[in-house]
């Protein structure tokens, strides 16, 4: 059942008014939507497991115990290898192949027996033993991938536990419910899914934690980060999990089941909305043509270029298609199956991006900075390591005979970056054709505009590229020396500052004069009330996650591109973004009220009412 059907939380005003104050949690989201339904505390399987010393006469009993559970336990993750691979694909099924790869690793299982032998400990007890010391390992890590590796190893270990157990559930997971726990690994999203879970809210885990990444393709509402949650929220309890703000609301008073009843009645009928959006083209009312494109960063994510009425990719993070497969160092064969798959089921053209590693993102070769974002970062790290750049170039190469591919440079500071990547793809091309690869031409080539040195001198790098894309979560930060990722100055940080506004002015202008197009990639392009100013500013084209275009479109559509432009002439000549703000809200009032309506509504239905939060 689909988070935007659930009407689980059909409880009767009497059922609510017995179930005592409305309380708000707050903490991340994980996964976008909004579920109600009743609330199920879910315990582990190893919580309560306690020591226990055999007997010296049972102690190969209980090995063999521990040997039939490792057994059925391998023939549970196969059943959720076979479920996952028909609803995820092969990438998110990846994390279960490792989960299974762990549960026949020796460094895991030999102490678990050793430790039954020698010590007499009941075989629960020793795995968790086990599992504990090398998950303590991987959680004080510096490095935040292996940290949440550590959710892994708990699944394994809960699932060795459970099997043990002779399968027995620790609490048996309903229909319409909303799961809350203290931990969830990606496997549990995946069983509860299959059973009729609606939402899942749990105490740990991060927004890039695989559980993350499964509930959003399966489109479950998920929240985490919600420090004792377990605790504040009784059994059976009905709750709305609100994906879209990160909030988890307790015993709802019918008011506030009404209005997000409400949010969920407007979203199917701006879906219906949407839907006949698709088709049309994306252009002003007077007729002005830009491309709107997608940004995706899973192969699950591909049905919805189409679905939602994408041009083709503008932005394809390949960091993700690693990260899944928990590796920097992928094959050839292996880049090129992917991205071959890619430009095959893309109508337009793809636009892949070269391995952006550093800033915030995984950089597992072992390596720490005091100042990772103005560090070793995206093509910095490419150039100085042939064998991550090469490998990609050649697979990408391949594909390139497949479909319309172009490639998209990250994190570029000086034209010498460009010139060495050119030189090192002339280098690839003629090695593949010596291999006998008939590929007829390289591809054509982008640079990100992330740093401001590519944003005031476009004319420096336009000689040596195709065509520019814009990427404003990084260009803002580095505009405004504010940290993207640090809440303590988000509201700081603004992609419509004028400054941004005229770097993006810049690289147009330049490119322009060169010939060359320029589209933007980063997420205030997913903003419709940011999309008339955008337009002014003459950029080409708007690449934002699927489901973001029919709303783009829709403001696209209602609008003038001379009155756009008008307003991007005077965001320009604003003294702050606070400026530009008002600038920008009182034009959407004149040419597209729709867009403020919307922007009223979501403020209404998340804040409209601002109960206690805890
Ligand atoms: C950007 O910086 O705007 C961008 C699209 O890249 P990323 O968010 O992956 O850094
Ligand atoms: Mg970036």
């Amino acid at each position: 059942m689909s988070a935007s059907s659930n009407d689980a939380a059909s409880s009767s005003a009497a059922e609510i008014a017995e179930a005592g104050p409305e309380r708000v949690l707050e903490g991340i989201s994980l996964s976008p939507g909004i579920a109600m339904g009743r609330a199920l505390l879910y315990a582990r399987a190893s919580d309560g497991v306690e020591h226990e010393v055999i007997n010296e006469a049972a102690i190969e009993q209980e090995v063999a115990l521990f040997e039939e559970a490792l057994e059925r336990a391998d023939r549970d993750l196969q059943r959720i290898i076979a479920i996952s691979r028909e609803k995820l694909g092969d990438d998110s099924t990846a994390i279960f192949e490792a989960q299974r790869m762990m549960l026949h690793d020796e460094e895991l299982v030999t102490p678990v027996r050793r430790r039954i032998r020698e010590k007499r400990q009941n075989a629960g007890y020793a795995v968790k033993a086990v599992m504990q010391q090398h998950r303590h390992r991987l959680e004080a890590s510096d490095d935040e991938y292996l940290r949440e590796r550590a959710s892994d190893l708990a699944d394994i270990q809960d699932r060795i536990i459970r099997q043990l157990r002779r399968g027995k559930m620790s609490a048996e997971v309903g229909e319409a419910t909303i799961v809350v726990a203290e931990n969830l690994g990606a496997a549990d999203v995946i069983r509860f899914n299959n059973r009729g879970v609606l939402g899942c809210v749990s105490e740990h885990g991060g927004a890039t934690s695989h559980v993350a990444l499964i509930a959003r393709a399966l489109e479950m509402p998920a929240l985490a980060g919600l420090p004792d949650v377990t605790e504040h929220v009784p059994d059976q309890a009905p709750v709305v999990v609100d994906g879209h703000r990160g909030r988890l609301i307790i015993n709802p008073t019918p008011e506030t089941v009404d209005r997000y009843r409400e949010q969920q009645a407007r979203h199917r009928r701006r879906r219906k909305e949407h839907q006949e959006l698709v088709s049309l083209p994306a252009e002003t009312k007077d007729g002005h043509r830009i491309q709107l494109m997608a940004n995706i960063e899973f192969r699950e994510e591909l049905e919805l270029v189409e679905q939602y009425g994408a041009e083709g990719i503008g932005l394809l993070r390949t960091e993700m298609l690693f990260l899944m497969r928990r590796t920097i160092s992928l094959s050839e064969q292996m880049q090129y199956e992917m991205y071959r798959t890619i430009v095959e089921a893309v109508p337009g053209v793809s636009t892949i991006r070269l391995l952006d590693l550093g800033g915030d993102k995984m950089l597992p070769l072992a390596h720490r900075e005091h100042n990772p974002f103005l560090g070793w970062r995206g093509m910095r790290v490419l150039l100085d390591r042939p064998e991550l750049l090469r490998p990609q170039l050649r697979a990408l190469l391949r594909a390139s005979t497949h479909g319309s591919l172009q490639l998209l440079l990250p994190m570029v500071t000086h034209r010498d970056e460009v010139v060495r990547f050119n030189d090192v793809m002339q280098e690839v091309y003629a090695e593949l054709q010596a291999d006998g690869h008939a590929i007829e031409e390289v591809p054509p080539v982008g640079v990100m505009v992330e740093v401001p040195a590519v944003a005031l001198r476009p004319d420096v790098f336009a000689p040596h590229v195709d065509f520019f894309s814009v990427g404003t979560n990084d260009l803002t930060q580095y505009v405004l020396a504010i940290d993207r990722g640090n809440d303590l100055v988000a509201n700081r940080y603004d992609a419509l500052h004028p400054a941004v506004l005229e770097l993006i002015q810049r690289t147009v202008q330049g490119a322009h004069e060169h010939g060359l197009s320029v589209s933007l990639c980063g997420e205030i392009g997913s903003e419709p009330h940011a999309l008339p100013i955008l337009l002014g500013l003459g950029l080409d084209a708007i690449s934002a996650s699927p489901t973001y275009l029919p709303p783009l479109k829709r403001v696209l559509r209602t609008i003038h591109y001379a009155n756009a432009e008008a307003l991007a002439r005077e965001a320009l000549c604003a003294a702050d973004a606070t400026e530009v703000h008002a600038l920008n809200d009182e034009w959407l009032r004149v040419h597209a009220p729709k867009t403020m309506d919307m922007r009223a509504e979501n403020r209404l239905s998340s804040d409209a009412s601002e109960p206690s939060t805890s």
